[in-house]
């Protein structure tokens, strides 16, 4: 079986350097092992309990008109966020939220004030209880909702460490003026990271062995806003961030008619050279199955483009899952359910399971790459974060 790169590096330069080769053997064997990525039968059994039905059940309520595009804020977001702690529920997560399974935080519509000069457009700002109301608010604030469920790990050494998988559950609900549908039902977008999230909790909650480190599954909004969820929680994290491993976010996995070309098969992480992040999910698009690689063009400008971004910037290694990019109905009322391939999608969640499952099992935890095209930023940032910078 293959190792991760991170081991190969990190035991031949401590344990080989200088070693005889027989004794460099002997202090090899016990590390290698330990890096295989490794998974117990009865989670990867559990993984095949996401199919292509299943998937379809949930994203057809998700993306349907009733949820009217899930706009930020809007009754249809509400109710998506309703459903999704329904799911986590079932599933039998912990609710770790302040409020249940929800984390809260308080906005209100302002006006944009940039350098001094006040716009007349208006914007979801921040108004956390008991600071002064922003200049120019209008109306009365309303609470907005991260969806959040965790399944606690049981390695007594590792079950402190927390893994984030997510997915924005908001779109850009109705637009008017857009005949004949005003209605922005955002299926790939990212309602198929949205059931993927809930999907992936209720399987992995179902296995017999639950995993080493902690899963916190979690459904943000307003990401068409300007990631507000994923930076709310990055600003107020549940579990401290230096715990945070590594962020698994999903974005439009339902999609395979994108880029020009028919993406069956295929799975992209954003900013895949910029951490070792990958290298279990490669491991596990072996066993599905699915190629998981760096899009030549897309790797790097998607990866600021996403929630992950906003954990990113403080360090923790976070990606993004994407099946492809572009397409026709990207961002327009079009972005329909009817046009998901469900089959594809269920074999693409279950790799991303898997590849978590490697993550939460292991005492490895992906790094970023030093000297890779872009990194400095991020890997001054975990700097900062885990106290050396
Ligand atoms: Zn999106």
């Amino acid at each position: 079986m293959k190792i991760s790169p991170v081991c190969e590096i990190r035991h031949t330069r401590l344990a080989c350097f200088g070693a005889a080769l027989s004794l460099c053997l002997l202090l090899l064997a016990p590390a290698i092992a330990r890096c295989q990525p490794t998974a117990t039968e009865d989670q990867v059994a559990a993984l095949n309990l996401i199919t292509a039905e299943s998937l379809q059940a949930h994203l057809s309520y998700i993306a349907s008109d009733e949820l009217g595009g899930r706009g930020t804020p809007s009754p249809g977001l509400e109710a998506a966020a309703i459903y999704i702690a329904e799911q986590f529920r079932k599933a039998g997560l912990e609710p770790v939220g302040n409020d249940g399974y929800f984390q809260t935080s308080r906005w209100v519509m302002a006006p944009v004030v940039r350098e001094g000069r006040t716009s007349t457009r208006l914007r979801l700002q921040p108004w956390e209880e008991g600071t002064e109301r922003p200049e120019g608010a209008q109306g009365e604030p309303f609470l907005l909702k991260n969806v959040v469920g965790l399944l606690r790990g049981s390695d007594p050494e590792l079950r402190d460490s927390y893994i984030l998988v997510t997915a924005h559950y908001d779109h850009l609900g109705i637009r008017s003026g857009v005949a004949p549908d005003s209605i922005y039902n955002g299926a790939n977008d990212d309602g198929s990271g949205t059931v993927t999230v809930f999907e992936l909790a209720r399987a992995l909650a179902s296995a017999e062995t639950p995993p080493g480190r902690s899963i916190l599954f979690m459904a943000v909004f307003g990401e068409e806003s300007g990631l507000l969820g994923s930076r709310h929680y990055a600003q107020h994290p549940i579990f401290p961030l230096r715990q945070t491993i590594a962020m698994a976010n999903i974005e439009m996995i339902g999609r395979t008619d994108t880029d020009g070309v028919d993406n069956t098969g295929n799975l992209n992480i954003t900013g895949f050279n910029l951490s070792t992040f990958s290298v279990p999910f490669v491991e596990a698009g072996k066993h599905f199955d699915i190629a998981v690689f760096r899009h030549a063009q897309n790797s790097l400008p998607y990866f600021r483009r996403s929630d992950n971004i906003a954990l990113a910037t403080l360090g923790v290694p976070a990606h993004t899952f994407s099946v492809g990019y572009s397409h026709d109905d990207y961002h327009r009322p079009d972005d329909h359910w009817e046009k998901i391939n469900f089959p594809n999608m269920a074999v693409t969640a279950r790799t991303i399971g898997l590849g978590v499952l490697y993550l939460a099992n292991s005492d490895e935890v992906p790094v970023w790459n030093e000297g890779a095209e872009g990194v400095e930023p991020y890997l001054e940032a975990w700097k900062t974060l885990h106290g050396g910078g």
